[in-house]
């Protein structure tokens, strides 16, 4: 009955203690907040998100982050229930109240008898009594921790900064201007088609604006400059840098938008606010993460038509991200090669977004239970959503030295790519056509890739709660 540590209680922590305690296994969670913070949380709730609220796409007809949100919800995931529960219209995605989602995580794992809460730092190396340990301290890691993984490992852990997007307050929001409308008035779980609200821009306005986001004031940068950014949460002053037509293709793209109150009138470029609390008075900036200053921040943001008198909740800010290159130092159950009792999950190990931190944290869980069990379960096939990140996480089947160890490992949302390819033949043309016609292919492919995930990962999750069956009978 040797409990299972679980060093942070983020999204992948509180995933890995549910997925632990549910085999039975007792698991002891410590959490450094409220004992000591960091530069994102801002609460001393378990599961925090700390910038969107959203989870993406809830497609799992065609979408790998749909398909990855199906799959943990078969392995009974924990945060899936509660983001679940907790949800707000945001046309097909699924996005959630943080307050409501990540309280309900919070007393899900306080409630269950297998799980002990420990609120207080992990200064150092979890220590050897501990036994079997899962690291799940995400992108914002302590440094006392961090200077022990990295002497550990002999490898130092890459730190770099990230954005975040600023928050509205929804009554200064000028509703003349702007108008609700989903993209495609398209209908999601819970939506209705009018989910967004968005400010249009004319020629001009979006000409100036450009220009003052690239001449906006930025926080320093310099220590970090050249570093990596995430590939989905480039700071929106760096996007405009690229060229005046970047952000109209990017976020600020009019595609599927009719201006409610001058429909003759198509908009240059529109930007999008999403539903941030289940309340509906706040509304977040859609990928307007930035790293300029707040003065700054206001008074261009203020230019969008609409948010002339916006007040600010909160606005967008610079944060670092800590991260293992898991390819050489992790194996496929997401063990440290020369340390196998430490196990890693979440963004720590290179995943990105929450959606993924959680699905590692689930994995590891399972494993690390399934371990304390005297099982050695197989990692998902590399045909699930699941087994695809983990793939991306630990060097999949082509191992880094095969790969000349030249691959630089980044880190990566889960997406089609990383999955094993279709066999051939797997695709078959509409009836009665020679062949595909503009996107069919692709959205046949997706659908498949999607189709072939969900049914093998019903398989190995049956594998592998026969086996569980079969050991407690013993
Ligand atoms: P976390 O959720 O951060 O959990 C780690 C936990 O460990 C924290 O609660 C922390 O307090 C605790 N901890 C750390 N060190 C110690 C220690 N030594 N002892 C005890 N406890 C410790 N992803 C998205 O999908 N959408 C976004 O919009 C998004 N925005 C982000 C913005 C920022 C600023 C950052 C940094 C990341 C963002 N991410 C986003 C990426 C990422 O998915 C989230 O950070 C996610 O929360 C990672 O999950 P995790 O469980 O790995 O880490």
């Amino acid at each position: 009955d040797h409990p299972i540590h679980i060093v942070g209680g983020g999204l992948a922590g509180s995933e890995a203690a549910w997925q632990v305690a549910s085999r039975g296994v007792p698991v002891v969670l410590h959490e450094m907040r409220p004992v000591r913070g960091t530069d994102a949380h801002k609460t001393e709730n378990l599961a925090e998100l700390v910038c969107s609220n959203s989870f993406r796409s809830d497609d799992a007809e065609s979408n790998a982050v749909g398909v990855i949100h199906a799959e943990m919800r078969l392995a009974g995931s924990l945060i899936m229930s509660c983001a679940d529960r907790h949800q707000v219209p945001a046309g097909g995605a699924l996005a959630v109240d943080r307050d409501g989602f990540s309280a309900a995580v919070t007393k899900a794992l306080e409630d269950h008898p297998l799980i002990t809460i420990e609120r207080g730092e992990v200064e150092g190396l979890p220590p050897e009594e501990w036994g079997p340990t899962i690291v799940a301290t995400g992108p914002l890691t302590a440094p006392g921790l961090a200077a022990g993984i990295a002497e550990a490992t002999g490898r130092d852990a890459l730190a770099f900064f990230d954005a975040i997007a600023p928050i509205v307050h929804f009554d200064t929001i000028d509703m003349d201007k702007a108008w609700f409308q989903s993209r495609y008035d398209k209908v999601g779980p819970g939506g209705t088609g009018k989910d967004y609200i968005n400010c249009p821009l004319d020629k001009d306005t979006y000409e100036r604006f450009v220009a003052a986001l690239v001449e906006g004031d930025r926080t320093e940068f310099r220590e970090w400059e050249g570093t990596p950014y995430f590939d989905g949460c480039l700071p929106i002053e760096v996007m405009a840098e690229r060229g005046p037509e970047t952000l109209r293709h990017g976020p600020m793209k009019p595609m599927g938008l009719t201006n409610a109150h001058q429909p003759d009138i198509k908009p240059y470029a529109v930007v999008q606010l999403r539903q941030d609390n289940a309340l509906g008075t706040l509304y977040n900036m859609v990928g307007f993460q930035t790293k300029l200053r707040y003065g700054a921040q206001a008074e261009i943001f203020r230019m969008i038509p609409g948010l002339e008198n916006a007040e600010f909740a909160r606005l967008g800010g610079l944060h670092r991200n800590t991260y293992l290159d898991s390819p050489r130092l992790l194996d496929d159950r997401l063990r440290l090669k020369a340390l196998p009792r430490l196990r890693f999950a979440g963004q720590i190990t290179g995943c990105e977004g929450y959606v993924e931190s959680a699905a590692v944290g689930l994995m590891a869980g399972r494993f690390a239970a399934s371990e304390a069990l005297g099982l050695e379960i197989a990692p998902p096939p590399v045909t699930t959503a699941m087994g695809a990140l983990l793939g991306h996480i630990t060097g999949g089947h082509l191992s880094h030295e095969e790969d000349g160890g030249k691959r630089s490992f980044q880190p990566m949302n889960v997406n089609f790519g990383l999955f094993a390819p279709l066999e051939p033949g797997a695709i078959q043309k509409p009836e009665g056509q020679k062949r595909f016609r503009g996107k069919e292919k692709a959205i046949a492919k997706k659908k498949a890739l999607s189709a072939r995930a969900l049914s093998d990962f019903r398989v190995w999750l049956a594998q592998h709660e026969t086996s569980e069956k079969r050991v407690a009978a013993e």
